[in-house]
């Protein structure tokens, strides 16, 4: 018998692979999928944009035919969206690859990589997958203003000479806190400038916060800041992967040595093309979502639960010693959350929000478990 893991590099042989929850085709197959609330992966309930499921029907004509290598027409139209030149931006399979490939091209063995406590997972993964030391900085307490959120001075105070990369996410997964416009701009005046800084914006279209601004607007004057976004979350096409990343255009060219040239496969390019274009239903979704996250986590709050601060399509919820045998009830009637042991918040369960039936159905199983 090989040692394969032995066999492997060293990063990867201490790795844990991603933790997607719970085996969903098992539960629909068993269960059957009308019967289940799924609220484990913030999807967003209101599926895409009519103008990109056409756009993917059109495509089905071409499909014996390679996708454009460069997604030119994508790039074009996220270029105009942003303000920024086609060279600045990297497409990626999900924005899960770019945010692996950043270390993989930035970070190695003796190098360092730092995020924040209850950050995203795949930051950590990346990190050691390219041989780097992963370095975590605490996050706020849970008193604090904006509790458990990234504390970006605990981030500075993190960085060493031999610091490559930082991975922060504004709003964050899975507490779904945020940090504002002034305090990033702080932050990011103080991060020496051969440092990294890959902001990850996966949930930047759901926000309502008056005091957040995107990390875009400060690329013309930080060429080390690398901002990403997916199609995954608020354009609702989890199911083609696509996401992308801006920065300066030496960096993307620096990336795109490693990029596999079809990486975003034609369906995704023209859903996601035809999605950006629908600003209408972008925001309809997004408004929905902002009604449904205020009344779920007020729900939640009366019932004497204790929920994160969050801007995203998710809550982070607090159920004390109780919460494995309440999420294990839950599962069983056909509610699916996302543990948080895997995150050290043992005693929470991020919830999905829904649209205003499932967001009841959940509370209607959440009274009749605790009753
Ligand atoms: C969902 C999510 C992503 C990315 O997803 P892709 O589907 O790979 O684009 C990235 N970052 C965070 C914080 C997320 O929650």
């Amino acid at each position: 018998m090989i040692d394969f893991v032995a066999l492997a590099q060293p990063g990867i042989r201490g790795l844990r692979a991603y933790d997607p929850g719970h085996d969903l085709v098992a539960l629909r197959r068993a269960v059957g999928s009308a019967r289940l609330v799924e609220l484990g992966s913030n999807e967003n309930p209101y599926g895409a944009s009519p103008k990109a499921r056409q756009a993917v029907v059109d495509a089905l004509a071409s499909l014996h035919i390679y996708p454009d290598p460069l997604g030119g027409d994508l790039k074009q139209a996220l270029a105009a969206k942003h303000g920024v030149e086609t060279a600045q931006l990297l497409l990626g399979n999900g924005s899960h690859e770019l945010l692996m490939q950043f270390a993989q091209v930035f970070a190695g063995a003796g190098n360092e990589v730092v995020a924040s406590q209850f950050g995203f997972a795949v930051y950590a993964l990346a990190a050691q997958a390219a041989g780097a030391t992963l370095r975590l900085a605490s996050a706020n307490a849970r008193d604090h203003a904006m509790p458990r959120g990234h504390d970006l001075d605990a981030l500075l105070s993190a960085i060493t000479p031999r610091t490559k990369l930082v991975y922060l996410a504004n709003p964050n997964n899975p507490t779904g806190t945020w940090y504002g416009r002034d305090a990033f701009a702080g932050f990011l005046a103080q991060v020496p400038p051969n440092v990294l800084v890959v902001v990850d914006e996966a949930y930047a279209e759901l926000v309502d916060a008056p005091d957040y601004a995107s990390a875009l607007d400060l690329l013309a004057q930080y060429p080390n800041l690398i901002v990403t976004r997916t199609f995954s979350k608020a354009y609702a096409l989890a199911g083609l992967r696509v996401g992308y990343a801006v920065a300066h255009p030496a960096c993307i060219a620096v990336m795109e040595r490693v990029r596999e040239s079809f990486n975003v496969n034609a369906l995704g390019l023209a859903a996601a093309q035809a999605a950006l274009a629908d600003t209408v239903h972008l925001q309809a979704t997004a408004a929905a979502n902002v009604v449904q996250r205020h009344a779920l986590a007020d729900a939640l709050r009366d019932r004497g639960l204790w929920v994160c601060p969050s801007q995203t399509n998710f809550l982070l919820v607090e159920f004390g010693a109780g919460t494995d045998w309440i999420e294990a009830a839950l599962v069983a009637s056909g509610i699916i959350l996302r543990p948080m042991g895997g995150y050290g918040l043992g005693d929470c369960l991020r919830i999905t929000v829904g649209t205003a039936e499932e967001n009841a159905r959940l509370l209607a199983a959440l009274d009749e478990v605790q009753a």
